[in-house]
């Protein structure tokens, strides 16, 4: 675990005007005291962590849907997390805002409170995947809160996609795709629909109302997904997410996946420092509870081994395009990756889904589609035949 860069911050925001068929995060509807209640808590459980050194560079608010929360509220709260928090004075603030809470009086708070980028949950441009997505914006309410965002000048404009929705047809998601380009974000995030089981979707499925695409098709979406932003310029810096440039990647995200510290307040939220790992209660009114009573509002930890780091760090760089230093993987977890994995990854070489470059093992775009599957094929014990 690094703890040479800095860490990041992020808030979890547990409201939504409605939930989502396929949403499995910690969400809920709620009244505007419940949300006053809720600032509240975060202004609290950020006081109850004033003990957290490690210096704080990035702060993402996410959800949920941040965007219910009134400007002053978000300012509210941000003054609270640089008050007892050692935040940078230059931290780069991420919000995520939903297209049918974008007007142009907001971007304009947003922007004065010192938001850099603005991360809108788009999903679709096209009017039927929205209504099967139950999305509560229409595709002009979309391209008009791109547009404003735009406008607005934040540093990084991001729109958040899915595709792989059942029978969606390599049109509609070129069409898709096509009109995200067009509007000229600086970044995009394309998700592939996955179906969990207790969603309004994952019930669907139990009962053979959706199928999912199969595994060929997810994989050949992945990689119309890639060719297209990567022919559009936007090429791909992870799985999931694509950039114009280099400096509009996510710097908060990227910490995540480089182990670096970070802390989670809120709901639901997911904190890291060092080898230990620990989340917050997933019921807004139990997490509440706890904090309004004066602790923190953690549910559990973990104590992270050895081969438990080694083996996420495996898992979250191959997931990105510049891959894993081998060197620095040696250093850090006393393996050497790829000889001990020779066979291995001369085949996945051969097969064009890895690359060994500059000291990095990497994968191609054929090997990011089972990115997942190679993590779990590697060997990470330093022993053995
Ligand atoms: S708006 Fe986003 S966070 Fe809220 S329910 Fe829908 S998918 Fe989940």
């Amino acid at each position: 675990v690094s703890t040479r860069e800095a860490g990041g911050l992020y808030v979890h925001v547990p409201f939504c005007r409605r939930v989502c068929p396929y949403c499995d995060f910690a969400v809920r509807t709620a009244r505007p005291e419940q949300v006053e209640r809720y600032v509240h808590a975060v202004v609290r459980e950020a006081a109850l962590w004033a003990d957290w050194s490690e210096p704080l560079d990035t702060i993402y608010i996410g959800g949920g849907t941040p965007s219910r929360l009134a400007p002053e509220q978000l300012g509210r709260l941000l003054a609270a997390l640089r008050a007892s928090l050692p935040v940078d004075p230059e931290a780069w603030i991420t919000l995520e805002a939903n297209p049918e809470d974008v007007d142009r009086e907001q971007v304009a708070a947003w922007r004065a409170l010192g938001v850099r980028t603005l991360s809108l949950g788009v999903q679709s441009f096209d009017e039927e995947q929205l209504r099967f997505l139950v999305r509560l914006h229409s595709p002009q309410q979309a391209r008009r809160a791109v547009e404003l965002a735009l406008e607005a000048s934040f540093d990084v404009v991001s729109i958040d996609l899915i595709y792989g929705l059942p029978g969606q047809s390599d049109a509609a998601l070129s069409r898709d795709l096509a009109r995200a380009v067009e509007l000229g974000p600086q970044h995009l995030s394309c998700y592939q629909l996955t179906v969990h089981e207790d969603t309004t979707f994952g019930r669907w499925r139990a009962t053979g109302r959706l199928s999912e695409a199969g595994e060929d098709r997810q994989a050949d979406m992945f990689l119309q997904v890639h060719r297209t932003l990567q022919g559009a310029g936007y090429p791909a810096y992870e799985v999931s997410n694509f950039a114009r440039a280099p400096r509009f990647e996510s710097r908060h995200n990227k910490k995540y996946w480089a182990h670096v510290p970070y802390l989670g307040l809120g709901p639901s939220a997911h904190s890291l420092r060092v080898h230990e790992r620990w989340w917050n209660l997933r019921d807004v009114r139990a997490w509440q509870a706890r904090v309004d009573a004066g602790s923190r509002g953690v549910d559990s930890s973990e104590r992270l081994g050895a081969a438990e780091l080694a083996l996420e760090a495996v898992m979250l760089g191959l997931r990105t395009v510049a891959g894993i230093d081998l060197e620095a993987f040696r250093a850090r977890h006393g393996i050497d990756l790829v000889s001990r994995n020779a066979r291995l990854v001369a085949r996945l070489a051969e097969e064009g889904r890895c690359r060994l470059e500059g000291g990095r093992l990497r994968l191609t775009q054929d090997g990011l589609a089972i990115a997942d599957r190679v993590a779990g094929e590697l060997e990470l014990r330093e022993s053995g035949p």
